[in-house]
């Protein structure tokens, strides 16, 4: 389902570091680092090294579900360490075709908004259209061997 790297993907290219950013976390599954734009207080993105475009190429099954899991609580620990009195904490994916770069991503945002109009850019419009968060994802993808 997922492809190798590539060459042409801006967040492939943060995954091998020959792109400029300020990496927070990496290990050889995910690579956490800022948002080049926050759109709130805190406003971090987590993405699997492997090259899967968006949530609708995750499965129902247990490797998709431990690597979103992971890329939740990597974005987590981050915001909690880096962001401890911030109003709350959000964590959510954009469903295609609102995603504005073809590599999964994780948004992790200590709120408040910042400007708070920008929380417009990450409304759920329903189940599939929109954003989605985190914990509704992995509901969507959890193994049945799981329940
Ligand atoms: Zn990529
Ligand atoms: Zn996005």
């Amino acid at each position: 389902m997922a492809g190798a790297l590539s060459s042409s993907c801006i967040f492939c290219q943060i995954t091998r570091a020959s792109t400029p950013a300020t990496i927070l976390h990496q290990d050889d599954k995910v690579v956490a680092f800022q948002d080049i734009n926050p759109s709130a207080l805190k406003h971090y993105l987590v993405i699997p090294v492997e090259h899967i475009p968006t949530v609708k190429q995750l499965r129902r099954r247990a490797e998709d579900f431990a690597l979103v899991s992971n890329m939740l609580d990597v974005g987590r620990a981050l915001l909690e360490r880096d962001a401890p009195h911030a109003e709350q904490y959000r964590f959510g994916f954009h469903q295609p075709p609102f995603n504005s770069v073809n590599h999964l991503h994780l948004h992790c945002f200590a709120l408040p908004y910042m400007p708070r109009w920008r929380a417009m850019k990450y409304l759920s419009l329903g189940p599939f259209v929109g954003f989605i968060e985190a914990e509704k994802l992995l509901e969507r993808i959890k193994p049945a061997s799981s329940l």
